[in-house]
């Protein structure tokens, strides 16, 4: 009966309708719970250094005449807010990131200037930080690396590695930046001999506000923020991070760019996709 098959149709339908319901709606859940956690987690984070630089500030008020003080209080008072200065900066960075990328708001980049231009703005932090700094592979590099990107986002994602590597090495340690075509994408490694990131923590470090140890990044500036704001940069851009690490040994993170014309002869490349 042709009605029969119809009403068993329909049936199906509904039900398949269901169930899409039903999936949507736990993903917006997800989605909503998610929002709040982050919105608790910046709430927090914020929360500590704006109290600490209101009871300075009222601090040396008080001290105003013991000029020892005031030094001891000031000194406090411009390292809370260049923390506050760093989580809104990353708050923001965040935001941008995983805003969707317009066609308006890509650019051509070189890549490898983009990374060239990074690792000269981290020599003087890593001088501080007493670690050697090198670009250790960009031979392949004859030809150019061009991405259509947010510059601004792409600087981000490759500093925030930069930054890592140097905080977790120690004084003498050295950083090694490599740059390499690997098929249809240009990789970018960067590498370090740190302490190194234990298995159970490895899938986590991408997360939102994951710190490993607290206590030991903490006094140097570190908002949790940075290598979720690399993956959602690179993920933005068709691209992703990867890392790995031993600890004891070191650690090494991978910046995978996709390129839209298979480097060398553009001929070559069109006749390979035929
Ligand atoms: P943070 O601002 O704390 O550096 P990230 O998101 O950049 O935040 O990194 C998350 C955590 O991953 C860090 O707190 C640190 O414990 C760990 N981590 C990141 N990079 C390295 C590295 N190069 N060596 C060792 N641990 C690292």
């Amino acid at each position: 009966d042709p009605a029969d098959t119809v009403r068993t149709h329909i049936v199906r339908l509904q039900r398949r309708f269901v169930v899409v319901l039903a999936e949507d709606l736990g993903e917006e859940q997800r989605v909503n719970a998610m929002r709040r956690d982050f919105i608790a987690n910046v709430s927090h984070e914020l929360k500590t250094p704006i109290a600490a630089i209101g009871l300075l500030a009222e601090a040396v008020q008080q001290a105003a005449d013991e000029p020892a003080l005031v030094r001891e209080f000031s000194k406090s008072l411009v390292k809370e807010s260049r923390r506050l200065g760093e989580l809104s900066r990353d708050i923001i960075q965040l935001s941008e990131a995983q805003s969707t990328l317009r066609p308006e708001d890509r650019e051509a980049v070189s890549l490898r200037d983009l990374i060239r231009g990074e690792v000269d703005s981290h020599r003087a932090f890593a001088m501080q930080h007493g670690v050697e700094l090198v670009i250790t592979d960009d031979s392949a590099l004859d030809r150019e690396a061009m991405i259509l990107g947010r510059p601004t986002s792409l600087g981000a994602a490759v500093a925030n590695l930069l930054s890592n590597a140097i905080r977790h090495s120690p004084d003498g340690g050295r950083v090694g930046v490599g740059m390499a075509f690997e098929r249809n994408r240009f990789v970018v490694t960067v590498t370090d001999q740190g302490e190194g990131i234990a298995p159970e923590h490895l899938s986590r470090i991408f997360e939102r506000f994951y710190r490993v140890d607290g206590a030991r990044t903490r006094g140097d500036g570190g908002t949790g923020l940075g290598l979720s704001i690399t993956r959602h940069t690179m993920r933005a851009h068709g691209g992703d991070v990867d890392v790995w690490s031993q600890p004891g040994v070191g650690s090494s993170f991978t910046l995978a760019f996709p390129l839209y014309e298979a480097p060398g002869s553009g001929k070559r490349a069109k006749k390979a996709r035929k």
